[in-house]
């Protein structure tokens, strides 16, 4: 690819940074069976499997070092699996004996592995991916690719993929990675929603990137959604990532309104990091994220720990969370085992409860638990409710787990029609607005290419965050918007202005959006709503808001 060819997709997180291309290694293919070694080359071929095996177990062992918490323990033992002996003599003799290459011998001793530790099932089957990932290193090693997944690099660059899963995304935190640049993936995929989480300036949607060559230099802007190929030295020295505006800790109107402002985590890691940066407390808690690599259902105890973590930094203060949100994007293999045609509109969210009612009770449980344990105040929300009864049900298992705090998120266009009938089933809703977009204009928010429709700024959008502030306020009862609209600074104000009491986003964003509303009073958001919910079209809506504002 030539020098100074721009690139355009969808600015997903904002920053820019500029670094060497790299690619996210493409999964090992499986080493042909059919190949031979002469007998008088086995010696050597079986030598070159300790070898590469020392080596893999060596740099894990480094990486462990370098780590901290759960990533450290993970890598030890990903360091004692490559490291281990039977392994290593089962597949020496697969050379030996067979003649197998020292790839396939290596492949296929794992594999025997792996379903031995299948068959048990349950914590030690989860143990078969872990092998799996360490056959992956050694044949990788071996045959001189690359390590899969997110690559391992000392020195800062720019990941480029056609899409990556949200474990992926999870793994670059502590990498040297800078920018990330994807093929497909839209503003409001969970790839987007970590790499602001992360403050990585990312760019989805890039039709050709992953013709880039590796280590060609590229910049990321993540603001106006431009990847450019070999840049001017100028422009790299300034490719600095966005600083972001500090946040007070309090979120307030010009006239004094309180408009808390949350955070929205995905683990006790973000928890900490939010309350660094001053969150009021936690509006969303993706519970799901604490378990997406997990293959069968974490116990009530692992999940108290899990919890405890994120309620622990916010002492006194609260707490939603949501309980697990598996499928569509975001599958748990162990709550979403079937294939489903269309899983967005599939068993996902609360709906798993239909099938597994003690993966939800057994969840309540654990964070009624957790909750004695801390001082945060604890309030819970179920995702993807569509209907009154579904509400219902789960405020009585809530109440039934010992959890006084009960809601809804409102992310179905059903949900925000019924949100009078849903107040007298529950204490608060929270708007989903990433998924109140998706359904409401039918447009996966998964699709860059439908990313103009999967805009909270669509007028039939704004209407129904409208209906449900209004009922909100009628019914006294709190409405949040956790969904990325909460923490765009030039939408704020109009969700304020819709009924919304209170906002929760990327801890990154709290600085950007309580400036933005510091210079407002209620009159002026009600002033940028009432002129929002007018306009016929998004551009129009985002104007109209845009000029109220300008004039308060
Ligand atoms: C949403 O849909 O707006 C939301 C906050 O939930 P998630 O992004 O996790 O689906
Ligand atoms: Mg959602």
């Amino acid at each position: 690819m030539a020098s100074g060819v721009v690139l355009r997709g969808r600015g997903v997180s904002a920053g820019r940074g500029a670094a060497g291309v790299v690619h996210l290694a493409p999964s090992v293919p499986e080493p042909p069976a059919e190949v031979s070694i002469a007998p008088a080359a086995r010696d050597a071929e079986a030598k070159s499997i300790a070898r590469a095996a020392a080596a893999v177990a060596t740099r894990l062992g480094e990486r462990s070092a370098a780590a901290t918490g759960e990533a450290a323990a993970i890598l030890s033992a990903a360091r004692l699996l490559a490291a281990d002996p039977e392994l290593i003599a089962d597949a020496v003799r697969r050379v030996e004996d067979d003649g197998a290459s020292a790839a396939r011998a290596v492949w296929d001793a794992a594999g025997a592995q792996e379903s031995g530790l299948s068959a048990l099932g349950g914590r030690m089957a989860e143990r078969a991916a872990d092998v799996r990932d360490v056959r992956d290193r050694i044949v990788a090693e071996l045959l001189g690719l690359d390590m899969p997944g997110i690559p391992e690099r000392e020195s800062p660059f720019v990941l480029v993929a056609v899409d990556l899963s949200p474990a992926d995304t999870a793994a670059l935190e502590g990498s040297r990675c800078v920018a990330l640049v994807t093929e497909q993936g839209g503003p409001t995929s969970h790839t987007a929603i970590i790499a602001r989480s992360l403050g990585l300036p990312a760019v989805v949607g890039v039709v050709g990137a992953t013709g880039i060559p590796d280590g060609m230099t590229v910049l990321v802007d993540g603001d106006r959604g431009v990847v450019e190929t070999d840049p001017a030295e100028a422009s790299i020295r300034a490719a600095t990532v966005t600083a972001d505006a500090a946040f007070d800790g309090r979120g307030i109107l010009a006239d004094g309104v309180a408009v808390p402002l949350l955070a929205n985590v995905g683990g006790a890691a973000d928890a900490v990091t939010a309350a660094d940066a001053g969150a009021e407390g936690i509006g969303l808690f993706r519970t799901e994220f604490c378990f997406l690599d997990r293959t069968d259902a974490p116990t009530v105890e692992e999940q108290v720990a899990a919890y405890r973590g994120v309620l622990a930094p916010f002492a006194g203060r609260k707490v939603v969370v949501r309980t697990l949100d598996a499928g569509s994007d975001k599958p748990l293999p162990f709550a979403n085992p079937d294939h489903e045609q269309n899983p967005a509109l599939g068993v996902r969210g609360l709906r798993i409860a239909r099938r597994d009612p003690a993966l939800l009770d057994d969840q309540l449980r654990a964070l009624a638990l957790a909750a004695r344990a801390e001082s945060a105040q604890v309030e819970v929300m179920a995702p993807m409710v569509a209907t009154v009864e579904e509400a219902r049900d789960f405020a009585d298992r809530c109440r039934a787990a010992g959890l006084a705090r009960a809601g809804i998120m409102i992310e179905t266009p059903s949900a925000a029609l019924l949100a009078a009938e849903l107040f007298e089933v529950v204490d608060f809703v929270s708007l989903g607005t990433n998924d109140l977009a998706q359904y409401t204009m039918a447009a996966d928010r998964m699709l860059s290419e439908l990313g103009d429709l999967n805009d909270p700024w669509q007028p039939a959008v704004l209407r129904l965050i409208g209906m449900v502030g209004a009922a909100g306020t009628a019914a006294g009862r709190p409405v949040g918007v956790c969904g990325e609209a909460g923490g765009d600074p030039a939408l704020a104000p109009v969700l304020i202005g819709l009924g919304a009491t209170s906002l929760s986003m990327t801890s990154r964003s709290l600085g950007r959006v309580a400036t933005a509303l510091a210079g407002l009073t209620a009159q002026d958001c009600r002033r940028a709503a009432g002129a929002a919910l007018a306009a016929s079209t998004a551009d129009e809506a985002r104007a109209a808001a845009t000029a109220a504002i300008d004039r308060a």
